[in-house]
């Protein structure tokens, strides 16, 4: 078991920001109302979630640590219906696997717990005085598998990849308050108002977001939501387009292109809109389980989500009349 967490920690613990992703996905299906994120150098030297959440039993905490422990599906059905970010149970064991790990949560029905783990191995647990919520630190990332620490860019390269998956976290949760540190200054807040559009300033500022239009729609299996910018503010790259799928941020290539087909004539060549499109749909025409990272996913009735969001995009536009 302790050599397969570290082959899965290959697939599912990249980088820095593949371990935030899968923490924070974690405090998020644990019902948080605010995440607080802090790294240091990156995160190559620590990374800290903090969260307000359900917390974990002691009886399940040190289960959280064995590869395939989810709380989150117990049937092969659920596979196929799944609502929660997380659902592999990989995640832990194999950020575990890999580091040194420091686990701090409570219910708020118990005294709370504390695991600190070392490389997999387990060499403290006991009960540990704290609020409603888990807190997990961290450190010595990769110092068992040099060569994927070697991998590892600058700095700067691993927290702009941190603070782009925060933001699209922010994004697809208005009513969850994120902050990120870095090096012990803050990077980024939102309030978790549930105010789309003060997330969109928060994060590329008030012009932008002033200029993005609300759009709503649905068609029989999708219900689509979210903001498209004006096309006098669109940009040079495709960055600021965030598109999820039951609130999961994923890459699609033709959803992407549906929503600049929604532009038609109005997005020159070379330019990317800014948009933030939510995607809500029943879990079982959606396969999340394509690759462990669950960033790409595969769709039916593609060509019916695809056309509800080109039309309804045009439809925006008709309806301010540019
Ligand atoms: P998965 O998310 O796929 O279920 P993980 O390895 O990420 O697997 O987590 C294992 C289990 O640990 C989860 O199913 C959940 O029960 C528990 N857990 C992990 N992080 C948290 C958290 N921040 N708050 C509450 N429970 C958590
Ligand atoms: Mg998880």
């Amino acid at each position: 078991e302790y050599l397969s967490n570290k082959i899965a920690a290959g697939e599912v613990v990249e980088r820095p920001a593949s371990i935030v992703k899968e923490l924070a996905e974690n405090s998020i299906d644990a019902n948080s109302t605010t995440i607080h994120i802090e790294v240091e150098e990156g995160g190559l030297q620590k990374i800290r979630i903090v969260d307000n959440g359900d917390g974990i039993d002691e009886e399940d905490c040190l289960v959280a640590f064995h590869r395939h422990a989810t709380s989150k599906i117990s049937t092969d059905k659920d596979l196929f219906r799944i609502r929660t970010l997380g659902f592999r149970g990989e995640a832990l064991p194999s950020i575990a696997s890999v580091s040194y790990l420091t686990l701090k949560t409570c219910t708020g029905n118990q005294v709370g717990t504390a695991v600190v783990i070392e490389g997999g191995k387990i060499v403290e647990h006991g009960p540990s005085p704290s609020r409603k919520g888990t807190d997990i630190t961290v450190t010595n990332l990769f110092y068992n598998t040099p060569a994927r620490l070697k991998y590892l860019k600058t700095i700067h390269t691993e927290l702009g990849n941190i603070t782009d998956y925060v933001y699209r976290l922010a994004l697809a949760y208005p009513s969850i308050s994120f902050r990120l540190d870095h090096n012990g200054k803050k990077v980024f807040s939102s309030n978790g108002n549930g105010d789309l559009r003060q997330v969109i300033a928060s994060i590329y500022g008030m012009n932008i977001a002033k200029q993005m239009l609300y759009f709503e729609n649905s068609s029989l299996d999708f219900k689509i939501s979210g903001y498209v910018c004006k096309p006098e503010v669109t940009r040079a790259s495709r960055q600021y387009m965030s598109t999820f799928i039951n609130y999961r941020y994923i890459k699609n290539f033709p959803l992407s292109k549906a929503i600049q087909d929604g532009y038609h004539t109005l997005l020159p060549i070379g330019r990317y809109p800014v948009v933030v499109l939510q995607v809500e749909m029943d879990p079982t025409l959606i396969d999340v389980n394509v690759h462990p990272s669950k960033l790409e996913v595969r769709l039916s009735k593609e060509d019916e989500l695809n056309k509800l969001v080109t039309e309804t995009i045009k439809l925006t536009f008709k309806q301010v009349q540019l």
